[in-house]
């Protein structure tokens, strides 16, 4: 390995702190990715992200070259059909998915919930009962990182399939952390990408979903020509190979990535990013600051934090820990009034008591 990289903390919801190893990794002899040696990689890389989540035999990983929001929209624009869908709304990345839906012209109903708080189940049951519509699919999000709200996917999920309704989750933040089941949580479709609980690089993103599913779509008239679902599944299936060019090194990246998180292990690695959260939240109850999300409903992966007095500079406040190699994020929603503080990444709780003793001389000073 050649020298070290300088070393950031990223205290944003990805792309993250990555590993001096991921970040090496994607030095490496030029390769043509049609060749079969790149195929390998690739169908390598599909069938542990799936494995994450479920069973090979019967769910496939489709990689797409672009940010995760790639792949939401390759699931909204290329999983409807002539029917309804169900959008949950409770946050910036919900209401994303509608505007997805919306340029797609997909029919959708959309169920807004509190943004800082759990969903009312037997509402959204009532919302499915009065629709007038035949509901094909539910789209949620698992982890809103608007906010750091978790969504019980798995209630949703048994309510989905009550009514016969196909599930298509974005779990860009949660994947690679928060347990996910899809075949026990009645998920059919699911999206994430490689540059958050994966600690890879920005530039891959994915949808898994069951095979069953993906052959029904075959004679779907497509919305979009790149981001279409199927025929990304029916080229690779095929050919071993994207349809279009890949982001050839950050796949080798997501590689490494995928070792790493097999070696320190799923659970483990929400274990630390749990370990550093409770450094945070408790060196923010020190610093007499407050929460959004109460805990029951929180992630304990990204954290909206109320802004510390009125007039609060978040700019200043960011060149502040800029200057000192830290990156810290504005809050989504801008009537919050908030800043975001993620917990995830190659960081340990180290690293945000470092950033809590300097929050602290940053509010004596100001
Ligand atoms: C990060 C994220 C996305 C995708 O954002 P990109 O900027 O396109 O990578 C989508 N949904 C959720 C919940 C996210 O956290």
């Amino acid at each position: 390995m050649s020298s070290a990289v300088k070393r950031n903390i990223l205290l944003t919801p990805g792309p993250v702190t990555t590993t001096e190893s991921v970040k090496w990794s994607q030095v490496v002899p030029d390769i043509c990715p049609r060749e079969a040696e790149f195929g390998e990689i690739m169908e390598h890389i599909s069938t542990e992200l799936t494995r994450l989540v479920a069973d090979p035999d019967h769910y496939q990983t489709i990689l797409f070259a672009g940010s995760g929001t790639a792949a939401v929209e390759s699931m909204i624009s290329s999983v409807p059909g002539n029917q309804a869908i169900i959008i949950v709304n409770n946050g910036a990345y919900g209401k994303r998915m509608c505007e997805i839906a919306e340029v797609y012209g997909i029919d959708y109903l959309e169920f807004r919930s509190p943004f800082d708080g759990g969903i009312n189940m037997d509402a959204l049951e009532r919302f499915i009962l009065s629709s007038d519509r035949l509901i094909s699919h539910l789209a949620v999000v698992h982890h809103e990182t608007t906010t750091g709200l978790l969504n019980k996917v798995k209630e949703i999920g048994a309510l989905c399939k009550k009514y016969h309704i196909d599930m298509m989750v974005d779990a860009m933040s949660s994947f690679g952390a928060i347990p996910v089941q899809m075949k026990e949580m009645n998920i059919h479709f699911l999206a994430s990408s490689s540059n958050k609980n994966l600690q890879g690089m920005p530039g891959v993103s994915f949808v898994i979903a069951e095979k069953s599913k993906l052959d029904n779509l075959k004679d779907r008239k497509p919305r979009s020509y790149y981001l279409n679902l199927y025929a990304q599944y029916q080229y690779f299936a095929e050919h071993a190979q994207m349809r279009f060019t890949p982001p050839v090194q950050i796949l080798y990246a997501l590689r490494q990535a995928i070792r790493e998180l097999k070696q320190e292990g799923m659970a483990k690695r929400y274990e630390r990013y749990m370990a550093s959260w409770k450094t945070l939240i408790s060196g923010l109850k020190r610093l007499g600051l407050t929460n959004l999300v109460p805990e029951e409903h929180h992630s304990k992966i990204i954290t909206s934090i109320h802004e510390p007095y009125a007039g609060f500079d978040f700019q200043s406040m960011h060149d502040f820990f800029y200057s000192k190699g830290i990156m810290i994020y504005p809050g989504k929603l801008e009537e919050l009034k908030t800043f975001r503080i993620a917990n995830i990444g190659d960081i340990t709780a180290k690293d945000i008591e470092f950033f809590l003793e300097l929050l602290e001389d940053y509010l004596r000073g100001t």
